[in-house]
């Protein structure tokens, strides 16, 4: 059997090593950047980190003991996603360069085609795709003249040098709030955009002082208990989101408590208070983004944005704030389609079209008439808490189930049922009702408010649902040429 993986971030990594465990050894991972990486290699703003703890935010059966601190750096995590697939065998299985721009199945040949934009093909037995959901960098709609320089924060230009400069942050998300307090110290002047302001929680970051490194590497037991702890902590995170009237409080309050602490201003501190339920966008960790913006080089503003003309950027009350350079901090492209490709099913169906109302699929990962097609980090499997990692190992062992099945029974394909795809993705919507997630806009909802992005539930229930692939839940192909359901 051979499979193709689109993607070679840590789903697509994770993937081919539970695969080759398992003795699948025909794998292909087609990836479009020049290394194996997603996110990771993608992300190289200044101060890019992962907010979730390396011991967490880590594959379980390649802990590390050495990172260098709590929340490790973009070039740590890269570096140990290299070191995993090295040390597995797979890195060697990575095609990069090589943008795949449609995946279509033949029915007669129960084989999946994956085409690039140089027109080079690849086919597979079975297809994961593992692009991810935050992978196509999103830009406001306003009209854009502007004269000056700009890029998003997903492709920084590290050429571009933002001394002595001028510049407009637009967006205060999850990245903007890691760079902001970086570029503050470099810009002549920054002018931050924020659109909805943002709970905060405490993250200094500092490096571990030596003898908590030395703890950690040494004494058996440390790094498992702080892995469990973070679990645990994570947990209690999506259950305050679960519960906004009664846990959900409790964070609101401790974040209120740091952010009174953090604003000293007033007239800043009323300007990016959230006006929203604590949990409902993504809670925010860091201990230097509020002071950043009381530097006297930086100006908030929340007048929305109506243009960009070509000297900078233009608000509705008509002021125009003169920059030389915009980063666009305005995060990506999730809910409109979650994949960078066209995907074509049975019947010649289109997954677009049928994801046009809003992704769905079983247990995120298996679509109704899109045979031998497997998702990693797909529909409503996103936290807000937890490490995406942990779900990501969790859906690889998953899909090895399905694949291992199809094996066992000489099947040419398998695809899950309709009746259970429905059945699991009316459950995950009817979770969300009472939870914070539901009570404003963010990027896990489609415009007419359905959840896309997260998963409802806990990550343990994640693990709970995928640990047994249930062989009843899906229709098995005969091989070629009796391509009929047995
Ligand atoms: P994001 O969270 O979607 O934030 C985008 C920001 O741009 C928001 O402040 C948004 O405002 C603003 N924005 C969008 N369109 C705008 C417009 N037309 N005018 C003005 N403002 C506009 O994107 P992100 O910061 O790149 O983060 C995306 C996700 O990546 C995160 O939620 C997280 O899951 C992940 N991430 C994780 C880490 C980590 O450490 N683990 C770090 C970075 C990113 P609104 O809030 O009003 O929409």
């Amino acid at each position: 059997m051979h499979v193709l993986i689109v993607g070679a971030g840590f789903g697509g990594i994770g993937m081919a090593i539970e695969l080759k465990r398992h003795g699948f050894d025909d794998i292909t991972i087609l990836d479009h950047g020049p290394e194996l990486g997603g996110t990771w290699r993608d992300n190289s703003y200044p101060g890019a980190a992962c907010d979730v703890p390396s011991h967490l935010y880590s594959f379980s059966f390649a802990q590390r003991r050495d990172w260098s601190r709590l929340c490790s750096p973009q070039s740590e995590i890269l570096d140990y996603l290299h070191g995993v697939a090295r040390d597995h065998d797979v890195e060697r299985l990575v095609v990069p360069n090589t943008r795949v721009v449609s995946c279509e199945w033949d029915e007669t040949e129960q084989r999946w085609t994956a085409t690039s934009d140089d027109g080079r093909a690849f086919e597979g037995d079975a297809l994961v795709v593992a692009t991810g959901q935050l992978h196509q960098p999103a830009f406001p709609a306003f009209e854009n003249r502007f004269e000056g320089h700009g890029f998003h924060s997903a492709r920084w230009d590290h050429d571009y040098d933002l001394r002595g400069k001028r510049v407009a942050v637009i967006g205060t998300g999850a990245s903007a709030v890691q760079f902001v307090p970086e570029i503050a110290e470099k810009a002549a002047k920054l002018v931050v955009f924020q659109r909805t302001g943002n709970w905060f929680l405490p993250r200094k970051n500092r490096t571990y002082p030596p003898a908590v490194k030395w703890l950690i590497e040494h004494v058996p037991g440390v790094q498992a208990f702080r892995r469990q702890f973070m679990f645990n902590y994570a947990e209690s995170l999506t259950m305050m989101i679960r519960h906004p009237r009664t846990w959900g409080r409790l964070g609101a309050l401790r974040s209120a408590l740091f952010m009174r602490l953090q604003l000293k201003d007033r007239a800043l501190r009323k300007q990016v208070w959230p006006d929203y339920t604590f949990g409902c966008k993504r809670i925010l960790f860091s201990s230097a983004f509020l002071p950043a913006l009381q530097r006297p080089n930086v100006e908030v503003v929340t007048e929305r944005i109506s243009e960009l003309s070509e000297r900078g950027v233009v608000t509705a009350d008509g002021s125009e704030h003169a920059v030389d350079c915009v980063i666009y901090g305005t995060g990506f492209r999730t809910n409109d389609f979650m994949f960078p490709m066209a995907i074509t099913g049975a019947g010649g169906r289109e997954l677009a079209e049928e994801w046009a109302q809003g992704a769905h699929a079983h247990l995120g990962m298996t679509i109704p008439g899109f045979p031998s097609l497997f998702v990693m980090y797909g529909p409503n499997t996103n936290t807000s808490g937890g490490s995406i990692i942990a779900y990501l190992e969790a859906q690889a062992a998953y899909i090895r189930q399905g694949l291992a099945l199809m094996r066992r029974q000489g099947a040419g394909a398998m695809e899950v049922r309709p009746e259970v795809e429905a059945a699991s993705d009316a459950d995950v919507q009817a979770a969300f009702a009472g939870t914070a997630w539901t009570r404003c806009d963010s990027w896990y909802r489609t415009p007419d408010g359905r959840i896309v992005a997260n998963w409802p539930y806990y990550m343990r229930d994640y693990f709970e649902r995928t640990r047994v692939l249930e062989p009843s839940e899906f229709a098995l192909h005969k091989r070629v040429p009796a391509a009929t359901p047995v």
